[in-house]
């Protein structure tokens, strides 16, 4: 039995990295999936493709998370298209790393708005339907850096310590519902954006890590069929850190 057979998983930034693992596995446990981007539309189109060639129900659409009209737009089309939203992953996220002293208002704000707001925008319109439903799972996705903070993203580790509270917030207030809220903090992951990245620095994170070895996309997506699926029925308001070890 796979365990996300017909259960609509939306996920927002999922047109790469570990958005896009998380549309592959929520696909392969059975899932129907409704995902979003911001702007890469030959990704998403190639997602979907893919996808759907295997089988799969899936559609991509293009929305911006941080804006809120747009999200309470979004959740419509899905329910037109879809009929329900059992999951809900708040994946999307940007950095714009900089010392504080370098730090400007606009990359406070960018950032502060897709990381942090997008999740308050789509918990709000996906909240009506759950009600009505009597059951829901949002994940959050967080990083190690909302919990240790970090020099040089005090933006991102703000936006990311943000959504712990808000994820515990949303378990206790809609708990009695059936409606669970976790979040997921991931550490190093490599995606294409560590590929980047000089080997010899790579190199020394993975040694840094007890497990030593960098996160894949892969071992997130394995957390958001746990918190998305009834394997989890029992765990709520909490952060999963999927990191290797590397914060304990
Ligand atoms: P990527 O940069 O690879 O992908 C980001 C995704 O988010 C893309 O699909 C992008 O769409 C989408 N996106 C960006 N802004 C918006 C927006 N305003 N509205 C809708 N979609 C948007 O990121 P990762 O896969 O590395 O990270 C995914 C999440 O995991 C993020 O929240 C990140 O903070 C978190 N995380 C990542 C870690 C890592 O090591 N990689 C570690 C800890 C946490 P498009 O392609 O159109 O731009």
């Amino acid at each position: 039995m796979k365990l996300l057979t017909d259960q609509v998983v939306l996920i927002t930034g999922a047109s790469r990295g570990i958005g896009k693992a998380i549309a592959e596995r929520c696909i392969a446990e059975g899932a129907k999936v409704a995902f979003t981007y911001l702007s890469s539309d030959e990704k998403a189109k190639a997602l979907e493709d893919e996808l759907s060639q295997g089988g799969g129900e899936v559609k991509g659409f293009k929305s911006n998370a941080a804006d809120f009209d747009a999200a309470q737009e979004l959740v419509k089309s899905v329910m037109d298209v879809f009929g329900t939203i059992d999951v809900l992953v708040n994946n999307a996220g940007i950095t714009r790393d900089n010392l504080l002293m370098r730090m400007t208002e606009e990359m406070w704000d960018e950032v502060i708005n897709t990381n942090l707001k997008s999740a308050f925008n789509l918990t709000k319109a996906v909240q009506r339907p759950m009600l009505k439903a009597r059951k829901g799972s949002i994940i959050n996705m967080s990083s190690v850096v909302g919990v240790s903070g970090n020099a040089g993203q005090a933006n991102y580790a703000a936006s990311k310590a943000g959504m712990i509270g808000f994820t515990k917030s949303v378990a206790q207030e809609l708990g009695s519902r059936n409606i669970r809220c976790n979040a997921i903090a991931p550490g190093f992951i490599e995606t294409e954006m560590t590929e980047q990245l000089d080997e010899k620095v790579v190199q020394e994170w993975r040694n840094s890590i007890p497990l030593k070895r960098g996160g894949k996309p892969e071992d997130v997506a394995n957390a958001v069929v746990y918190l998305g699926s009834d394997l989890s029925n029992y765990v709520t308001g909490q952060t999963l850190q999927v990191c290797g070890g590397m914060l304990t």
